[in-house]
């Protein structure tokens, strides 16, 4: 299937170096959006933790294995009003209101019978106005969506229709700081991104986020979570169980091309080239399992290093 508009993305926070997981989402990214003639867009997420020099390294680690990007390259700090905008509008709507709680009073409630986990129990939706400047006296307030439902179904490329919660989420920080969820779908939309591909950890933020856009009468993207990359003992791959990135994996002798066929091989597709592995790519035979990531082996063969995983 040919699609010529629109475009996909890679979106990292530049917290460090990227690991093999991370590299491996990119390129999945690149060729979900070039295999149906999407342009590729790089976004950096740097509304939250940023490290320095991290941008720079993620950006050369990308290029190191081929990947290329349409610009302009986008940072989230480029432009605040984006996000101030969409908040008026939610605003306007009567869809936002102020939360005072606490990590600690939220898990308290959390606690509480029939609390669900995870979703916050709407503690501050119907406080009154007395009350609000009372609280507001001691502490700057987060703003919640005043959310009209409990879930909200995303369609997913891999995964098929998903349902998930929509809870009353954050939607600004209490530092004023607006949320990854709303970052995420103001940022997409403004960039004309109709495709997300990212890890499969984010899947359950979707539901979220489709509705939110729906909200801001903005069209909903085709989403696509990819399988994770995870340690022999089953968590999330991390920078602490060995050489997993680039430079680390320079060290012991394996350069970026070699790393590159390493993740192209993971993914069942020809390990010569990009450009090889676009034209056999054909999302209905990816492995839909967790890749698992063996360091050790990574550095020592050079070889994929995965576990039958379809
Ligand atoms: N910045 C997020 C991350 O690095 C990804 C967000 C997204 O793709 O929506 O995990």
């Amino acid at each position: 299937m040919r699609e010529s508009t629109g475009a996909g993305r890679f979106a990292p926070s530049p917290t460090g170096e990227l690991h093999v997981g991370n590299l491996r989402t990119a390129i999945l990214a690149w060729l979900f959006a070039r295999s149906t003639d999407r342009r590729f867009l790089l976004r950096i997420e740097d509304l939250d933790r940023v490290r320095a020099g991290a941008e720079q390294a993620q950006l050369r680690e990308l290029m190191a294995l081929g990947l290329t990007w349409d610009s302009p390259l986008t940072r989230q700090s480029d432009d605040g009003h984006r996000y101030v905008r969409a908040l008026e509008n939610l605003r306007h709507a009567g869809m936002l209101y102020e939360c005072f709680c606490t990590r600690r009073d939220i898990a308290d409630a959390s606690s509480a019978p029939h609390a669900v986990p995870g979703i916050y129990p709407g503690t501050c939706r119907d406080l009154g106005e007395a009350e609000r400047a009372r609280l507001r006296l001691a502490k700057p307030p987060a703003l919640r969506l005043r959310s009209g439902v409990d879930t909200w179904t995303i369609i997913d490329e891999l995964n098929g229709n998903y349902a998930g919660s929509v809870d009353d989420f954050v939607v600004r920080r209490n530092d004023g700081v607006p949320s990854y969820n709303l970052a995420v779908v103001v940022d997409d939309a403004a960039a004309g991104i109709d495709q997300v591909v990212r890890g499969y950890d984010l899947l359950s933020s979707s539901p979220r986020q489709a509705y939110l856009g729906e909200l801001l009468g903005l069209p909903t993207p085709r989403y696509v979570h990819v399988p994770l990359a995870l340690n022999p003992d089953g968590r999330r791959l991390a920078k602490r169980d060995g050489a997993v990135t680039l430079e680390d994996l320079a060290s012991q002798g394996l350069d970026a091309s070699q790393v590159r066929d390493v993740i192209l091989g993971s993914l069942g597709l020809p390990t010569a080239s990009l450009a090889d592995a676009l034209v056999a790519f054909d999302p209905s035979n990816l492995p839909r399992a967790p890749w698992i990531v063996s360091p050790s082996r990574l550095s020592s063969t050079g070889m994929p290093s995965v576990t039958p995983n379809r």
